[in-house]
């Protein structure tokens, strides 16, 4: 399907694509257990820019170029091939084509004409993608359109037809690249117009005893344990037709533990998946998303599967958190998940930390 071919082909390009192979153990329940809503707040979304991020603004790759248009993937997003077959096992631990979207998806009419974002020369073209050297030392892909350019074409913003959106694409995939490397489009002084004023959520925290389960009761934790915020975030604005109501990945995560009921810090907000403006390495993608994530519309095996929103299990820690660093005793977990635009909103989970000897064998 066009969503996923720019990874592949991209790899094969310019980004490495990793084929991340997962531990074949076990299998875990999916059931998340629902946090409890914390202190949520709403930052407003105005653009912090300074003037380095000011000169790097552009406008949007289809008409109208001055006005803001729907994004139905998210810079950082989880993309997803699973070898097995459709079954929790088969997402849990089959053989994964995984990668962090490296780009953002503009939702756009098939045929939609799209032009550069900003001035340049042409320096790839295939059959369903560009990519424009910018002046200035920035690059743009443009994904799933039918080209109507060729290479060393000298392209101006805004004017030149770089080509039109592909039969069934129903979008056009922007990669920024700065120094080779992706940045976030989304972030404050790149794409614009851009108002953002829907709040990320977390809406569960869970554990597990490995990556692949089998999940644990928060009243009962010890030893190492991987701690998950289900979480997600709503498209600034409103997708049409088939992705619709779909979510995306928060650009942000952050948590922090505190006695309870006491409130006494014993881990200060800590950043535990930060996209807002690069990518970690692809070789990072189990240590930032835990099993079970999954993109909109997963595929496994051979198909793909219409309508289904994606999974993001964020991991709090990249390795199994020692929960022998703590105390016995209860906490409150509190994870925070964010937009580019800085809103946020957190929920909590109580747990309960048992590692004195002979407690309950685990
Ligand atoms: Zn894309």
């Amino acid at each position: 399907m066009a969503t996923n071919s720019h990874l592949q082909r991209g790899g094969q390009r310019r980004m490495a694509t990793m084929f991340l192979l997962a531990a074949a153990i076990g299998g875990g329940a999916l059931a998340g257990r629902t946090a409890l809503p914390a202190q949520t707040s709403t930052a407003a979304s105005t653009p912090q820019t300074s003037s380095t991020t000011q000169s790097l603004s552009y406008g949007w790759p289809v008409k109208p170029f001055d006005r803001q248009h729907p994004i139905r993937g998210s810079f950082g997003d989880p993309r997803s091939i699973f070898r097995g077959a459709p079954t929790i096992r088969g997402l849990m631990t089959s053989r994964c084509a995984c990668s962090y979207h490296q780009g953002i998806d503009i939702s756009a009419p098939d045929g939609t004409a799209v032009y550069p974002v900003r001035s340049g020369v042409v320096r790839i073209v295939t059959p369903d993608w560009v990519e424009v050297d910018s002046d200035g030392g920035s690059a743009f892909q443009y994904w799933h359109i039918a080209s109507r350019v060729r290479e060393g074409d000298r392209v101006q913003a805004e004017g030149t037809v770089l080509g039109h959106i592909l039969r069934g694409s129903q979008h056009v995939h922007l990669t920024e690249l700065q120094n080779g490397k992706p940045v976030n489009p989304l972030a404050p002084g790149h794409i614009g117009p851009y108002a953002d004023s829907t709040t990320p959520r977390v809406t569960a925290i869970t554990f597990r005893s490995s990556d692949t389960g089998p999940e644990l009761l928060p009243e009962f934790l010890h030893g190492r344990v991987e701690m998950i915020a289900s979480a997600s975030d709503t498209p600034a604005i409103p997708v049409p037709e088939m992705w619709s109501g779909l979510p995306v990945t928060p650009a942000k995560l952050t948590y922090r533990v505190t006695t309870f009921p006491s409130a006494q810090v014993v881990t200060r907000e800590t950043v535990a998946m930060d996209v807002t403006h690069r990518l970690p390495s692809t070789s990072d993608l189990w240590h930032t998303y835990a099993r079970g994530t999954h993109m909109n519309m997963v595929k496994m095996g051979t198909h793909r599967y219409w309508y289904q929103p994606g999974a993001y299990l964020l991991k709090l820690t990249p390795d199994l958190f020692d929960t022998r660093q703590l105390k016995d005793g209860v906490y409150r977990l509190t994870a925070t998940a964010w937009d580019t635009a800085g809103n946020h909103s957190s929920s909590a989970q109580i747990i309960n930390v048992h590692n004195r000897k002979n407690w309950l064998d685990g």
